[in-house]
């Protein structure tokens, strides 16, 4: 699909920041290509499949393995990842991808993430993506190619 940024990236057309972090023969993980967070990542099938529920079992298991182990490796490296939100859309890019977002400690000391008191991830999720919404700078395009060579050496 020559509008999808997906395809684009699998074809060579579009190279994410650090380019394609990790890819079997079913699944790509890249980081995001516009937030200036490290560690947001996106999985994907290489498939161009817009619905989640017609992703074939292969393509499930993959996607949830090259989620995990990236997870994992970020979280041991970064001990200001708290956690990951993990999630999938689907209303601007008409591929299925999951958003592997981490939500840092320092996140929580912004009041805007908050919702009667109450931490609010969505919310969260949305006001960074807002916010940090830029180019990804030099600092975290080196964490992103230290982390590519760790996740290649751990394949
Ligand atoms: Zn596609």
């Amino acid at each position: 699909m020559t509008n999808c940024a997906i395809c684009k990236i699998i074809h060579g057309e579009l190279t994410p920041p650090g380019g394609i972090l990790f890819q079997d023969d079913k699944v790509i993980l890249h980081h995001n290509l516009d937030v200036n967070i490290f560690g947001y990542l996106l999985v994907s099938p290489i498939r161009h499949e817009k619905d989640f529920e017609n992703l074939t079992d292969d393509e499930w298991v993959q996607m949830q393995a090259a989620t995990r182990n990236a997870v994992q490796l970020l979280k041991k490296e970064n001990p200001s990842i708290e956690r990951f939100y993990i999630s999938s859309f689907g209303e601007l890019t008409p591929h299925v991808h999951f958003h592997i977002f981490p939500r840092y400690d320092w996140m929580l000391k912004d009041p805007d993430v908050y919702f009667e008191g109450e931490l609010d991830a969505a919310k969260l999720f949305c006001h960074f993506r807002q916010k940090l919404k830029q180019y990804i700078d030099k600092a975290n395009l080196e964490k992103i190619e230290a982390f590519k060579k760790t996740l290649k050496s751990k394949a």
